[in-house]
């Protein structure tokens, strides 16, 4: 027990490393971004199958082509940001759930995308690539190893560091699980901002109206009811979501309104 313990006290002393999101915030990592990306490919592919067993993933031709066309014209403007992750094995899959409004990404640009929160919000590709847009963003600022560290320093990595230390070739699984997990966390506040603020300038350089990200949220909070959609209690909204993003619209119109062609990344 004492060895295990010392072993993780290493463990995170090794691995905690002062990183800077693209809006120049400080985050505090216990895992690269490259082990998050590592293990996010484990936990998409986990996260999946049962999805996929049950005959939920990806039914609607139509569907399907209408997100990944949109996707491809987000990513594009991704890859400009950081032109590193034109490396990345994007992906994103519709998962037919007609009553559950929510979206995810993994690190490394692993999506899925609801039907309910297509059908539900009655959403608009511009709304759409809001969504897609803030789930990039939360991507490219690199926030899946943020939620992975907390899932790290709770049971899931009492279990990982057991794993390391008796069986090496078991470390993934507790890091998977970690990148499992990170999807289900509420993210802070200020992940949301930042998510928010990249969001809406990947969508409107990719040709999509900055004013959805306002009717989204909207919606968003409107299809509350008794059970609220999963994907606020993933996305919590900052206190000031909608004045946040009132005020960023005039500065991504011009954006939106350029005539400049809208290039895809193919997935
Ligand atoms: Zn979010």
């Amino acid at each position: 027990m004492v060895k295990r313990f010392t072993f993780l006290l290493v463990l995170i002393s090794v691995l905690v490393a002062c990183a800077t999101s693209p809006t120049g915030r400080h985050q505090l990592m216990l895992v690269s971004e490259q082990q998050a990306i590592s293990a996010s490919k484990t936990a998409y592919a986990q996260t999946l199958k049962p999805l996929q067993e049950a005959g939920k993933v990806d039914n609607d031709p139509a569907v399907k082509r209408r997100i990944v066309g949109i996707t491809e014209r987000l990513v594009a403007q991704a890859v400009k940001m950081r032109p590193e992750t034109a490396n990345w094995d994007w992906s994103v899959k519709v998962i037919d759930e007609p009553d559950v409004v929510n979206a995810w990404a993994m690190a490394g640009g692993k999506m899925a995308i609801y039907t309910g929160l297509i059908r539900k919000l009655n959403a608009s590709d511009d709304e759409i690539a809001q969504v897609i847009g803030h789930e990039i963003a939360h991507a490219l600022a690199n926030h899946q190893a943020e939620q992975m560290s907390l899932a790290l320093a709770t049971t899931v990595g009492v279990a990982a560091a057991g794993a390391v230390s008796d069986r090496p070739g078991l470390a993934m699984t507790g890091a998977s699980a970690a990148a499992a997990l990170a999807i289900k966390l509420p993210n802070s506040r200020t992940a949301e901002s930042e998510a928010d603020r990249i969001g809406i300038e990947l969508a409107a350089k990719a040709g999509y109206d900055p004013r959805a990200a306002i009717s989204l949220w909207q919606k968003m909070a409107k299809a509350g009811g008794p059970q609220p959609p999963v994907f606020l209690s993933t996305h919590p909204p900052p206190e000031n979501r909608l004045e946040a993003l009132r005020a960023l619209v005039p500065q991504m119109l011009p954006y939106y309104q350029s005539k400049q062609a809208r290039p895809v990344f193919k997935l």
